[in-house]
């Protein structure tokens, strides 16, 4: 039994028998193995390109196993193709950035490796920032002169440099840090069943790692920091360590059956 759609980048809510094991699989060789919680409830997340049909398998605690074959609902990408640009400039990173860049990096492997004791995400998700224009889509892509560059794998929200960000769900802050080369002022909050929100680019923090916050709570203002052109707020949703799923399926995902 579960809420939510399955779609490209989208959570469902799901519950089985305490402590079953689960596999998502595809075709094409990935599969995604887990354990229900102790009470059978587990989110599971769909990658940006997931394959159309997949299945979810639920094997009870030593019994049998149930198969749900689903067929992913394709999700339309904002995709932006610019040619005719003038040959890039590579760019290169000096020592002391590249330094910068790979302790960034250690950071945030160690960071997502905690796995955070909470079932905060059973309140459910809101909004970080309120009354924001969105400004960046989750995997929306540009690709220049043909070449497809890295999708955006996160939610932009236009608002002013010192808005209050919201925690969009309680959880356990498992990086706080103010300065990350790329990102800049990052905030990673673990909401339970390996769903971690990244906020990027703040200006300022307000907690730090380890700290137990409740839904709403500010965790930090909006900025500009790192590698960002102007002042917004990035927020990323990654599930279990594997990849990003879209914000916006959290903010509309139904996990009142969960509780
Ligand atoms: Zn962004």
């Amino acid at each position: 039994m579960c809420t939510g759609t399955p779609e490209q980048g989208a959570l469902m809510a799901c519950r089985t028998t305490p402590n079953a094991a689960i596999t998502l699989s595809d075709d094409a060789g990935f599969s995604a193995k887990f354990k229900a919680d102790p009470a059978g409830r587990f989110v599971v997340g769909f990658s940006r390109d997931a394959a159309p049909h997949m299945t979810l398998r639920a094997c009870a605690n030593g019994g049998a196993c149930a198969a749900l074959p689903l067929s992913i609902v394709a999700h339309d990408y904002k995709i932006e193709r610019i040619n005719g640009l003038p040959p890039g400039k590579v760019s290169t990173f000096s020592a002391a950035q590249l330094v910068h860049i790979r302790k960034s990096s250690a950071r945030k492997k160690a960071a997502f490796a905690i796995k955070a004791d909470t079932d905060a995400y059973l309140a459910g998700f809101a909004k970080p920032v309120q009354n924001a224009r969105i400004s960046g889509f989750y995997g929306s892509q540009r690709v220049l002169n043909g070449k497809p560059k890295r999708p955006h794998m996160g939610m932009d929200f236009a608002v002013p440099k010192g808005t209050p960000i919201a925690a969009p769900a309680g959880g356990v802050v498992t990086l706080a840090d103010p300065d990350l080369y790329f990102e800049g002022g990052t905030v990673f909050l673990d909401h339970g069943q390996g769903l971690v929100s990244v906020f990027m680019h703040m200006s300022s923090l307000d907690v730090h790692d380890g700290q137990r916050v409740k839904k709403g709570d500010i965790l930090g203002k909006v900025g500009a920091t790192g590698r960002a052109t102007g002042p917004h707020l990035h927020w990323s949703l990654k599930w279990k360590n594997r990849y990003y799923v879209n914000p916006d399926s959290a903010l509309s995902l139904d996990v009142s059956p969960l509780r």
